[in-house]
């Protein structure tokens, strides 16, 4: 075995839920709770019927719908299998062993892993008391050793966005030949205006990378199926790290048919969104002071009471995702299920002196 795979801790994917007496509630993977649209269904049962094949390589019908969404052009879409798949793809392709990456922590799980896979090194920089992105410190943490970059607004776990003003000055207060990649998996989410428009910015950096997914807003985390917007020659580049046939057929129509159900679909966001802040109103109505979420979750820094916090949840019937030492990261799910978290929550409300997130 390679050394750098002892460095590295597996990927925990969020806990099912534990019998419990009432319903129970997966709310540990910021899944979509709603079940595919039946029109969405009715595309991948036709689809089946060609499995016997190997999928379309060149995914030209899925690469125009989306640089249609986009307004982009088909050859600056990378479709991958999940955008984890499209971020592996970016990882293979820029960092090699000894480079760094930086990104804020905590984030996403996901890349402390895929970096020392491929045995660079991870430079980690704190989030600000919010949970938010400290971009200053980031500018300070590059060097001429750093090749990538990440940002992931709204952030995994924390909820908060990293605003276009703090982007913009970043890209241009930093090297031009680093890759800065925006994870948008939650960007569906978003209703604060103030937040990073990150296709604008691609269209003004060639080295900026959008990353999105059809995983969370779009209900498809079980096809694996996302993309990048990147530059025509980083596009490219990508496509050669790819595995060949990453996307199945099945995924590739779900997700067209998935666009052309955009309406509906939004209107499923709609109902999270809302439902989202019902929870954030009551939790600040019970006392929390939380990091403003954009997302489809929220977070609570509980720190010590963490995993008392998920234990407490899971005899309530949810499976919600804890960080040791840290916080309980929470999906914003059916309303039972909503109703249930607020209640669990209750008894964790810290005391005032330290209640800010
Ligand atoms: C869920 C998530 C993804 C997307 O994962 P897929 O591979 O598209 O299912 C990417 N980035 C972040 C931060 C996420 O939370």
């Amino acid at each position: 075995m390679r050394r750098a795979l002892d460095a590295i801790a597996s990927y925990k994917p969020g806990r099912p839920p534990s019998p419990a007496d009432g319903p129970s509630y997966k709310v540990s993977s910021n899944e979509n709770p709603y079940p595919p649209l039946p029109s969405v269904l009715a595309t991948i049962v036709e689809a089946a019927g060609s499995i016997n094949r190997y999928p379309g390589m060149g995914m030209q019908e899925l690469r125009s719908r989306i640089a249609e969404l986009c307004e982009v052009s088909p050859k600056q879409v990378v479709p991958g299998a999940g955008s984890c798949g499209v971020l592996g793809q970016i990882v293979n392709a820029v960092v090699g062993d000894g480079d760094e990456v930086v990104y804020a922590w905590r984030s996403f799980e996901l890349y402390p892993i895929l970096v020392s896979l491929s045995g660079g090194r991870s430079v980690q920089v704190p989030l600000t008391e919010g949970g938010r992105h400290d971009l200053q410190a980031m500018l300070g943490a590059i060097t001429p050793q750093t090749t990538l970059v990440l940002l992931c607004t709204p952030n995994n776990p924390t909820g908060p966005v990293i605003t276009h003003a703090e982007v913009e000055e970043f890209l241009l207060r930093m090297p031009h030949d680093v890759l800065v990649v925006i994870d948008e998996a939650y960007v569906e989410f978003n209703r604060d205006s103030e937040a990073v428009d990150s296709l604008k910015l691609f269209r003004d950096f060639s080295n900026v990378v959008v990353l999105r997914t059809f995983s969370k807003a779009y209900g498809l985390a079980g096809l694996r199926v996302g993309y990048g917007i990147a530059d025509e020659a980083v596009a490219d580049a990508l496509g050669k790290t790819r595995m060949p046939f990453a996307v199945t057929d099945l995924a590739q129509v779900a997700a067209v048919a998935s666009l052309d159900a955009g309406d509906e679909l939004a209107e499923r966001v709609g109902a999270i969104v809302a439902e989202r802040e019902r929870v954030v109103a009551a939790l600040e109505g019970d006392g929390w002071r939380l990091p403003q979420t954009e997302a489809n979750f929220v977070w609570f820094p509980v720190g010590a009471a963490t995993d008392d916090f998920v234990e407490a949840a899971s005899q309530r019937g949810l499976a919600v995702r804890g960080f040791s030492g840290e916080g309980v990261r929470c999906t914003i799910d059916v309303p039972e299920a909503n109703d249930l978290l607020i209640e669990v929550a209750r008894s964790f409300v810290p005391q005032v002196a330290d209640s800010r997130g």
